[in-house]
C-alpha cells in the first residue's frame, strides 16, 4: 500500500477511456493492490473521490469517501465505497448546478449534474450492486465516472465560473455554500 503522485490535467492518461476490469480478476493481487493505493491516495490528499486513471492505470476503478472534509466541508459524509466497472444510469432531469473541485486540476468551476441516478458497479469482493444515490453524493459518482470516461470538470464547468481555489474562497465560497446547505438539507444527501 502506498500514496502514489496524482497525475494533472495535460497528462494524457486522463483523457484516455479506462478498460472494464476482468471480473474474474477483481480479487486477484494487481487489483486489490491498486485499490489500496487509490484509497492511500485519496485520503492522503483529502479528496472525496480518486479515479485509477489520475494514478495511471487506465481501468475502470473508482474510490470515493467523505468525512469530515477540509476541501468539501459542506458535503454529506458518504463511506469508503469502492466501484468497479460502474456505470451510471440518469433517473429523471433533475438537475444541481455544483462548484467542483478536482485533484487533478488546479481550479473550480460550476458544473450541472443529474440529482438522481441509479449505479450499477462491482465492490472489491466481486459482488455486484445496483443503488440509486441522490444529491452531492450522485454528484460525486459522476465526477469519478467522468474521469474513466476521460472527462475533466475544464469540460463541462461554464467558463466563466472557472476559478483558482484562493478565488472561489475569496469571492464564490459563502454564496454557494449558502446555496448548496439549503440543497442538501431539501434533497438529504
Ligand atoms: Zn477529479
Amino acid at each position: 500500500m502506498s500514496v502514489r503522485p496524482i497525475l494533472a490535467i495535460g497528462h494524457p492518461v486522463l483523457r484516455e477511456v479506462a478498460v472494464d476490469v476482468v471480473v474474474d480478476e477483481i480479487q486477484g493481487e494487481d487489483v486489490r493492490s491498486l485499490i489500496n493505493d487509490l484509497i492511500d491516495t485519496m485520503r492522503d490528499a483529502s479528496g472525496a473521490g480518486l479515479a485509477a486513471n489520475q494514478i495511471g492505470v487506465a481501468q475502470r476503478i473508482i474510490v470515493m469517501e467523505v468525512g469530515e472534509n477540509p476541501r468539501y466541508p459542506y458535503k454529506p459524509r458518504l463511506p469508503l465505497t469502492v466501484a468497479i466497472n460502474p456505470v451510471i444510469t440518469a433517473l429523471d432531469d433533475e438537475m444541481v448546478e455544483i462548484n467542483e473541485g478536482c485533484l487533478s486540476v488546479p481550479l473550480r468551476g460550476n458544473v450541472q449534474r443529474n440529482v438522481n441516478i441509479r449505479v450499477d458497479y462491482f465492490d472489491r469482493d466481486g459482488v455486484a450492486h445496483g443503488e440509486t444515490k441522490r444529491g452531492l453524493t450522485a454528484g460525486t459518482w459522476q465526477h469519478e465516472v467522468d474521469h474513466l470516461d476521460g472527462v475533466l470538470i475544464t469540460d463541462r464547468a461554464a467558463p466563466g465560473s472557472l476559478a483558482t481555489w484562493a478565488e472561489y474562497e475569496t469571492h464564490h465560497r459563502d454564496a454557494f455554500v449558502e446555496r448548496i446547505t439549503a440543497f442538501v438539507e431539501r434533497v438529504g444527501s
